[in-house]
């Protein structure tokens, strides 16, 4: 199988609180964008990678990337996160119709087996995400006051990446753009159209890096893992 990678980068990640968008900050010496595109590099269903960045940053995530393979595309992204993801499905070539997978740049740690096993689920039935168990208690609250206890056993947090075939993506897209929808992941889009979504195992490694704590977690993990490749 072979399938494209759209490594979205381009929000300002504003709740890091630093002066680049989150992405172009280091962990462990690389560009956290370079870590995540990593794992897709390596993962044998991946044949292309595109990478959607803010328009300031284009040059130097070119460089960057370079060294990959399997670059195909660094592109800038737009207003929101659809914005952006449509403007890497624009460089999908052309007649392709096999699977895109959307990563989230901020997850840096995602696991190679994680990306197969998504993609493999999207081939055979259309869409697939990583989906976490909810480990809280989960409330609905509305103007500082509880309204909801929301059933555990039923919830979970969605992940990247999230992988479609192209062709069902692209619908779910003009359909949502056409009725002026804003959609916080890919697939919502699809879940508005009726069509099924399939859920794989999420990672806990696999976490979006958001505020400065998130930073600091995923340097330590980088230091674990260091100190027992030298053990
Ligand atoms: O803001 P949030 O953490 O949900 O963003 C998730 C991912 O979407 C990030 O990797 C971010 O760079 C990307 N994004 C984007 N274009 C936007 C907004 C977010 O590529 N306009």
């Amino acid at each position: 199988m072979t399938a494209l990678a759209i490594l979205v980068a381009a929000g300002r990640g504003e709740r890091m609180g630093a002066s680049r968008p989150k992405a172009f900050l280091e962990l462990g010496g690389e560009p956290i964008l370079l870590k995540a595109a990593r794992s897709f590099e390596a993962a044998p269903s991946v044949a292309g990678i595109v990478a959607v960045v803010p328009v300031e940053e284009v040059e130097a995530a070119r460089r960057f990337l370079n060294p990959l393979r399997k670059l195909r595309a660094v592109t800038a992204g737009g207003a929101r996160r659809q914005d952006s993801v449509l403007e890497g499905l624009k460089q999908a070539p052309d007649g392709f119709d096999g699977v895109v997978l959307v990563h989230d740049a901020a997850r840096p740690f995602v696991e190679v087996a994680l990306i197969e096993a998504v993609a493999r689920a999207a081939a055979e039935h259309g869409a697939a995400l990583p989906v976490l168990p909810a480990v809280d208690t989960i409330k609905r609250v509305r103007e500082g006051r509880v309204v909801e206890t929301l059933d555990r056993a039923e919830l979970g947090a969605a992940q990247t990446p999230q992988a479609f075939r192209l062709s069902l993506l692209v619908r779910a897209y003009e359909e949502a753009f056409r009725d002026r929808v804003t959609v916080t992941d890919e697939a919502m889009a699809i879940e508005r159209l009726g069509e099924k979504v399939v859920a794989v195992p999420g990672s806990p490694r696999n976490r979006k890096l958001t505020t400065p704590e998130d930073l600091a977690w995923a340097e330590s993990v980088l230091a674990a893992e260091r100190a027992g490749a030298r053990a």
